[in-house]
């Protein structure tokens, strides 16, 4: 197959820009001009100037959750409690008898006139419909009178916190380890219906350009919801998969040495947790506030066990003493880490003191970020790290330090929209204010290494994906436009058009042959062309 008459951008410096791209099986073949021009007539996809980028690779993701996420009550952008208590009416009244109702996305600081859910509120929408809300960070959860019912009393746990009125009775709302017992106990959901929402949840993901995930929801068995997937032939991008820190022992069990898996999906990591977030305010920072869930030195025994057996650690820190302690137990386990040339990483890593930000490309542990956070948590930063903004969310600190920058959504905290989280990246800002802390922006570049190529990198991967060069998979994304040639403030408006999986469209906005579902359309010769999507830029072409 042929990809031609467009930009194809490779991300490899040695030849960054190509008019067209060849393909055989489902890898990138070399120049055109010399194995595939011998083919008696080769597909031909014509790109019409259209731009071809690398695959989307979202660093940070809980898939399946992010899949149930489609299909729940969502409270995001809610102004007010009341407003939230509207969406949640709605979503009860048309609840299945008997089942739980899920949602989730509130976040009680953006609420105005400033007030905490409680049961009470939500009993008075819900009735006796279980209910179980999670807040945007998923690190609270809130609770109607049926659902706490359920726990018969049983709600505290190590870490966490019961939220009481001053009769000591539970309000409804659980944080941290509390929050995610219950939800684990609970309302954990059925791997058929894992199954069934990430199904949905590919077709979503590869319209959005994505070709791989590095998935969090090994603690929920995503790893045997992406097995199903893949017997079953629907699994459409490739996964790197977590194993949960709590679970290490029954890792450690199997006698594996290192990642496990195949082309599609691989067990890769060991995922733990140092802190909570910045919106529950239970990230732990150096003024001694927050929450501790993993300790400097249960950390540093979870890196070496996990080492022994060749796999890496990726641990959530947020606060700025979370990611200290994380720093010490990665330095203080180097020699071992090293030796099995293991690819640690901060999730995270939001609040940074000075002394600390260089201590990531120092060590050689990457900073798996997400570039929506910095805009969209701008307000919640300013309030309660306010004087030490300037270390947080530093991605252009951490890459002009040297840390390798890889991009993940974190949805479903953020929608999992790679182009979105680009754009973040560049502009700092999602709505009409001026970038927050503008210093911190990336360019477009750097932003898009850290979505293509980097996270292949920390999945050991580089020399078989991330870039568009010969040898490498033809994973890959088509954009409506070049958005090198866009002003920043116009990128928003790129459209991703086509996703290519090994070779294979799994989302073309294209007529002729690319498409099993259009092949009503194919052309004589076998060629495939994009439809028109009205772009402001193709609008602007002057008609002839
Ligand atoms: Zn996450």
């Amino acid at each position: 197959m042929i990809l031609e008459n467009g930009i194809v951008r490779t991300m490899d410096p040695s030849l960054p820009v190509a008019r067209a791209l060849a393909i055989a099986g489902d890898t990138i073949a070399g120049g055109v001009g010399t194995h595939e021009l011998a083919l008696a007539s080769p597909e031909r996809v014509d790109l019409g100037g259209r731009c071809v980028l690398p695959g989307f690779n979202d660093a940070h993701v809980h898939f399946p959750t992010w899949s149930l996420a489609q299909r729940q009550v969502r409270l995001e952008g809610t102004r007010s409690l009341e407003e939230a208590l509207e969406r949640i009416a709605v979503a009860a009244r048309e609840a299945e008898p008997g089942r739980w109702l899920r949602g989730l996305g509130w976040r009680s600081g953006d609420w105005s006139p400033p007030e905490e859910p409680t049961k009470e509120a939500l009993d008075r929408v819900t009735g006796g419909t279980p209910t179980a809300l999670m807040a945007r960070d998923y690190h609270s959860l809130w609770l109607n009178t049926a659902a706490l019912a359920q726990a018969n009393g049983d709600l505290e746990a190590e870490g966490g916190v019961v939220e009481r009125d001053e009769r000591g009775e539970p309000t409804g709302v659980l944080r941290e380890e509390c929050a995610w017992r219950f939800r684990d106990t609970h309302v954990r959901p059925t791997e058929d219906e894992m199954v069934e929402a990430s199904r949905a949840g590919m077709k979503i993901a590869n319209a959005r350009g994505v070709t791989a995930v590095h998935d969090k929801d090994g603690w929920l068995g995503a790893l045997g919801v992406f097995q199903r997937l893949q017997a079953e032939g629907s699994l459409s991008l490739r996964v790197w998969e977590s194993h949960p820190r709590d679970e290490l022992d029954a890792l450690l069990a199997l006698p594996l040495h290192g990642a496990f898996g195949n082309d599609l999906l691989r067990l890769g990591y060991v995922k733990a947790f140092m802190d909570g977030t910045l919106g529950s305010q239970t990230a732990h920072l150096l003024d001694g506030s927050g929450v501790e869930i993993t300790s400097r030195v249960e950390l540093e025994e979870t890196i070496v066990r996990a080492a022994e057996r060749a796999f890496p650690v990726a641990v959530h820190a947020i606060g700025d003493r979370a990611n200290r302690d994380a720093l010490d137990a990665f330095e203080a386990t180097r020699d071992v880490w090293r030796a099995k040339k293991l690819r640690p990483r901060v999730e995270h890593a939001q609040l940074l003191a000075p002394e600390d930000l260089p201590r990531f490309a120092e060590l050689g542990v990457a900073c798996s970020v997400q570039f929506s956070h910095a805009p969209s948590d701008r307000d919640l930063a300013d309030h309660f790290w306010a004087g030490k903004t300037d270390g947080a969310y530093a991605y252009r600190s951490l890459w002009d330090s040297g840390a390798l920058l890889a991009n993940g959504s974190d949805a479903p905290i953020e929608e999992l929209e790679p182009w979105a989280g680009v754009c973040a990246g560049v502009l700092r800002t999602i709505d009409e204010r001026p970038a927050w802390h503008a210093e911190q922006r990336l360019t477009l570049e750097q932003a898009l290494i850290a979505t293509c190529v980097n996270p292949a990198w920390l999945a050991g991967d580089e020399k078989r994906r991330g870039k568009l060069v010969p040898g490498f998979l033809a994973d890959l994304v088509v954009l409506d436009r070049d958005p090198f040639v866009l002003e920043p403030e116009e990128l928003p408006s790129v459209q991703v058009v086509g996703t290519m999986l090994g070779g294979r469209w799994v989302f073309c906005k294209c007529q002729g042959a690319a498409k099993p579902d259009v092949m009503s359309d194919r052309t004589d010769d076998g060629s495939t062309s994009f439809l028109d999507t009205s772009s402001p830029l193709r609008s602007r072409r002057p008609s002839r």
